[in-house]
């Protein structure tokens, strides 16, 4: 499993901060459900999209969940990035049981500690990437130099500085997903909840966006959480959670298994019983 390293033991090839390497251990990268459940109301039939999941992390890392489509995945994202509540049991994110905040407190939280991207990018078409960064600070009420040094400063690490000026319709879908990522860590979040971020990219952009999450999980100290059906995606990370009918059915720890014998492991667990 990628784990960041001792303090200054190693150069930070992300060029942001890196503060945390060598921090001691505390809660804020931890990600914990307990008999999560989530049923939703269609067409007057109830659709159990998660039938009681449990999940654990501690520590940073690059982690995958797995599953086929319908498996709940997107539901369970969602409810680790505070975007949904579940109908019975909880969620603990960076040590905090998301039931227990107040509306405004969880609005902060989610803000300062969770980092979410998207399939579709979310980009607002009418700014330029570098506005586009800018937005979380503009809307914590942060119009001044320090938003822009930061947007900056992630430009330059995610690779799409060059592009800063441009809108979104003028970007690749590599150079989009870069700009969503580089403003889903404008507050340095403890934990990155991606959902298919390379859905719409080729291989090759795909490829590098998988190396990117795996060098902000290291360097930055931060829990990156990715929902993927590509076993090509899932060697960059240490551990697969594999999820089946709205139940986590096993975990792919995948060191020294290359793409073939992901898929392998995979397959063979969402046909065990
Ligand atoms: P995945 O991301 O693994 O494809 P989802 O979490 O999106 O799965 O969906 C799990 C199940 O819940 C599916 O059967 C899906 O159709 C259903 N579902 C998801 N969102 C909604 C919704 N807003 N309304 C009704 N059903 C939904
Ligand atoms: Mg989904």
């Amino acid at each position: 499993m990628t784990q960041h390293s001792p303090s200054g033991a190693k150069s930070n090839a992300l060029g942001l901060n890196g503060t945390r390497n060598g921090r001691a251990a505390d809660t804020a990268n931890t990600v914990r459900c307990i008999g999560v459940h989530k049923a939703y109301e269609l067409g007057g039939t109830q659709v159990q999209a998660l039938r009681g999941v449990d999940l654990q992390i501690t520590d940073p890392g690059f982690y995958a969940i797995m599953g086929a489509s319908g498996s709940g995945k997107s539901t369970l994202l969602h409810l680790l990035g505070a975007l949904d509540t579940p109908d019975q049991g909880t969620v603990h994110v960076g040590g905090k049981a998301l039931h227990e905040l107040s509306e405004r407190d969880l609005t902060n939280f989610r803000r300062d500690h969770i980092g979410i991207v998207f399939q579709q990018f979310n980009l607002i078409p009418t700014l330029t990437a570098r506005e586009n960064v800018e937005l979380p600070g503009m809307l914590a009420g942060r119009d001044g130099p320090e938003t822009r040094r930061r947007a900056q400063e992630l430009l330059d690490a995610l690779g799409v500085a060059p592009r800063a000026g441009h809108r979104p319709d003028a970007l690749s879908g590599g150079e989009q997903q870069r700009v969503a990522i580089a403003r889903s860590l404008f507050f340095s979040p403890r934990i990155l909840l991606a959902d298919e971020p390379t859905g719409n990219l080729d291989s090759a952009s795909s490829n590098r966006l998988w190396e990117l999450l795996a060098t902000i999980a290291r360097d930055e100290a931060t829990t990156v959480l990715m929902v993927t059906h590509e076993p090509a995606a899932a060697i960059h990370c240490g551990r697969v959670f594999v999820l089946r009918d709205g139940v986590m059915h096993g975990t792919i720890d995948t060191e020294g298994l290359d793409a073939a014998g992901v898929a392998s492991r995979y397959q063979h667990l969402v046909r065990t019983a």
